[in-house]
Parts: structure tokens; C-alpha cells; sequence
């Protein structure tokens, strides 16, 4: 039996400074550049969180050198 673990990928996060709160939400989901906690209120600090790839129902093939010409 093979167990499939999910592969993990490092993900910019923003996280609350409140070490109490556990909060965070992802750098690319935050409503703004410098988002506060929606809990507390308080500052958030950038941070990193090792999350399971986000796995795309269908395929794109795209180079990334399109992105930045794409406006
Ligand atoms: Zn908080």
C-alpha cells in the first residue's frame, strides 16, 4: 500500500503578531499589502507555512514570461 502524503510547499502567509492569536491567511488571499487580524484587529507580520499544493482541476500550460506582458 502506497500512503500519498501531500506534497508541501512553502506559502507566503501573513500571520497575526498576537502570539495568542492563531491567525493567518495567505500573502496571495490578503485584502491588502499590509492586512490586519480580522480577529484582534491587531498588525500582521509576513511569515512562511508549509501548505499542501493547491492542485488545479484542469491544466494550463503557461510560460511565465507571459504574465508580466500579459497588459
Ligand atoms: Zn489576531
Amino acid at each position: 500500500m502506497e500512503s500519498v502524503k501531500p506534497e508541501l510547499s512553502p506559502v507566503p502567509i501573513w500571520r497575526c503578531r498576537n502570539a495568542e492569536c492563531k491567525v493567518w491567511v495567505r500573502e496571495e488571499l490578503a485584502s491588502s499589502a499590509s492586512p490586519e487580524c480580522p480577529m484582534c484587529k491587531g498588525g500582521m507580520v509576513r511569515g512562511i507555512k508549509h501548505l499542501p499544493k493547491l492542485i488545479k482541476k484542469h491544466k494550463s500550460p503557461r510560460k511565465s514570461k507571459d504574465e508580466a506582458s500579459a497588459w
